[in-house]
């Protein structure tokens, strides 16, 4: 079972399939297409955008906000909005304890090279450390959750504060692609009922992200999201050149990895508990914009990502900072496989705000891409 045109195969829960057999992913892709097509007048348009931002920020300090992790997205992104579109923005960036050396030297070369301010949110440790737990206890795909609703919330409080309208974000559906919604969702009540059940944590010290911060960030201060990478002809390997030539940006050797609880959920506990391979997300978007055959994508995601010997070492590592022991980790492993649908969630709550949530993609306070996640 897998899509005529991209990788995506029955490890995809709920994959559909349209007549000609083609997946639901392919088809979210066509519609982003059609909303941001790659012309002549493309970029024109992330230019016009920023001339507003730059009208609307000038009386601020930063006229818009940028999250970085030190990976190669979000890095070009912050030299993309200063260099390229020439604005003024703040980067901020969410420590949850698993930085890479290299990503932290990358995030502190590109701000220094490009004159641009850093604010690190430093995660609570003790909290962040056992509500991470409890999601590895529960036995669900996506355990870094936790990690993603803390750099949402630190990009959002950071913003508020000072009063930036603007915050960037560094997707591009055509390389990173359409993650499905059953390996990784994410939402604050979704965060809450697991660590109800499997943690013992304190979630007040944690940046968690509720329908309320929704309502006050988007409804209240407008605060909107600008996805620029959609505008551009957008590749890996010209990226990397420019900002190994420009600021001396260092590869850490994998999609993801930059962060070692990503590399070890990626390319451990993953493949091993649910035979999931995120890389078919980003390679499946690449076929589709024809950046790679199908073929050779295959072949590469043929190959594990990770050597045996740093699996070894990465498992170590992380479980031991975690707190979790050999023998929790064998159980974690054997147990049922779960996802959010297994637990209280917002989604029924989004399914009954459908046309609110349309009308704020329609007019970029979130993702046109979240939407059609949700409900494509
Ligand atoms: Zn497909």
């Amino acid at each position: 079972m897998e899509c005529k045109l991209c990788l995506s195969n029955e490890t995809i829960p709920n994959l559909r399939f349209d007549r000609d057999g083609i997946c639901q992913f392919c088809s979210m892709h066509e519609e982003m297409n059609k909303e941001y097509p790659l012309n002549a007048e493309s970029e024109k348009n992330i230019f016009k955008i920023a001339q507003k931002i730059k009208e609307d920020g000038k009386k601020l300090k930063y006229d818009s906000l940028v999250g970085i992790s030190g990976g190669r997205d979000s890095t070009f992104l912050l030299f993309y909005v200063k260099k390229v579109l020439k604005l003024r923005p703040l980067a901020v960036h969410y420590d949850n304890g698993f930085d890479s050396d290299v990503s932290v030297s990358n995030i502190l070369k590109v701000c220094e090279k490009l004159d641009v301010d850093l604010e690190t949110n430093v995660a609570d440790w003790n909290s962040f450390k056992k509500i991470t737990k409890s999601f590895f206890l529960a036995g669900v795909s996506d355990p870094d959750t936790p990690t993603d609703v803390g750099i949402f919330k630190t990009m959002y409080k950071t913003a508020y504060r000072e009063n930036i309208k603007y915050v960037f974000n560094g997707h591009s559906f055509r390389t990173e692609g359409i993650e499905p919604l059953d390996w990784t969702y994410m939402d604050g009540k979704y965060i809450r009922s697991i660590h109800d059940k499997f943690g013992d944590g304190d979630l007040s010290r944690f940046d968690n992200f509720y329908i309320s911060d929704l309502v006050k960030y988007k409804l209240i201060a407008g605060i909107k999201t600008i996805l620029p990478l959609n505008y551009i002809n957008y590749s890996y390997d010209k990226v990397e050149k420019i900002l190994s030539d420009e600021i001396g940006w260092t590869y850490y050797g994998g999609h993801h990895h930059e962060s070692l609880l990503t590399k070890f959920v990626v390319s451990c506990y993953l493949p091993k508990k649910f035979n999931i391979d995120r890389r078919l997300t980003s390679y499946s978007a690449m076929v589709r914009s024809k950046k790679i055959s199908k073929n050779e994508a295959k072949k590469i995601i043929s190959k594990k990502s990770i050597l045996e010997d740093e699996e070894e070492k990465l498992v170590d590592y992380v479980l031991n900072k975690l707190d979790i022991s050999n023998n929790q980790y064998k159980e974690i492993l054997n147990k049922k496989k779960v996802n959010f649908r297994n637990f209280k969630t917002y989604y029924s709550t989004y399914k009954h705000l459908k046309f609110p949530i349309k009308l704020l993609a329609d007019f970029n306070f979130i993702p046109k891409l979240l939407y059609l996640r949700y409900f494509g």
